[in-house]
């Protein structure tokens, strides 16, 4: 399978490297964003994933970001009210959005001829906002809904979780034990600021010694900028010594978009992952605002090649 050869290479010190920015990308590719783009725009999609394999990356994220039942119903008084004025379908359109992007992330992987053994994670955020850990639901809410998500992946085919942007170590726990149950390995990826801590205050060894006994595969950090992660990463680095990675944003967030800046052009961010790569980072990547060029020039240098 192909997580086994992804992990056995990080077991053996390599650096993986995991693509860059979906949603950004789609974007700067001139599309909205309006569901995903998975259902009219899947050739894109795919095209997109099949650029991040062509320009290196070992580890395929899918376009599933907040894809959450509550993502749809949010936006209405309740069930019942969705069912009145709503679109058909809604009900059950995260679950299919999800196999979705599972789907397109494996067509792309077989058109692309490469020797590397490539994996697919299934990307899956906070409930609520990923920026907002005081939005998130009860535990016990949480709970099922991470259980529904994490099933869906599984089914659709994902070769692992990674549960990216998570803002809290509560929130972390249940994410990653969901996967477990759904027999998923999980990547756990934790926003963070500019002291290395989470968005709750709580730090890096906390949420460790409260994820241990949970096994995740690797913790990371990603989606704050360059600085923020190398201090989130110092601070994983003190605290673990299972695999550790970062994959931060570059840019600045113009909601509900992203404004694309040139501070860090793919010289530049090769650079900051090779100074990532010996403080001892295993997987690295890019989240908003990385392209495939970026990922290009991290995997020229650090990673197996590209293909
Ligand atoms: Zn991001």
């Amino acid at each position: 399978m192909s997580y086994n050869a992804i992990r056995s290479r990080i077991d053996g010190g390599d650096v993986v490297i995991l693509d860059g920015a979906i949603g950004t990308e789609i974007l700067r590719r001139n599309l909205s964003w309006a569901d995903h783009r998975l259902k009219d725009e899947p050739d894109a999609i795919r095209d997109l994933h099949a650029d991040y394999i062509l320009a290196g990356a070992d580890v395929l994220t899918t376009n599933s970001f907040q894809l959450a039942r509550r993502s749809f119903l949010g936006h209405f008084r309740d069930k019942a009210h969705m069912r009145h004025i709503g679109a058909p379908g809604l009900e059950n359109r995260a679950s299919e959005l999800l196999a979705a992007s599972v789907e397109l992330a494996q067509e792309a992987r077989a058109s692309v001829a490469t020797e590397r053994p490539v994996a697919i994670a299934g990307a899956v955020t906070t409930l609520e906002w990923c920026f907002r850990p005081d939005l998130a639901p009860s535990e016990a809410q949480m709970r099922g809904e991470y259980r529904e998500i994490m099933e869906v992946l599984a089914d659709a085919g994902a070769d692992l979780i990674l549960l990216e942007t998570v803002n809290s170590i509560r929130e972390a726990s249940v994410g990653l034990a969901a996967a477990s149950e759904a027999g998923l390995p999980c990547w756990v990826s934790f926003v963070c600021d500019e002291d290395g801590l989470l968005f709750t205050g709580e730090t890096m060894a906390q949420a460790e010694e409260a994820l241990a006994p949970l096994e995740p595969d690797a913790v990371m950090v990603n989606c704050a900028p360059p600085d923020d992660t190398t201090a989130g990463l110092r601070e994983l680095l003190e605290s673990r010594s299972e695999p550790c990675g970062l994959y931060p944003h570059i840019g600045r967030f113009d909601p509900p978009e992203w404004l694309f800046t040139d501070e860090y052009p793919p010289p530049r961010y090769l650079e900051e992952a090779e100074r990532w790569a010996e403080m001892g980072a295993r997987i690295i990547g890019g989240c908003c605002g990385t392209t495939p060029e970026h990922i290009q020039a991290i995997a020229r240098r650090l990673g197996d090649g590209a293909a």
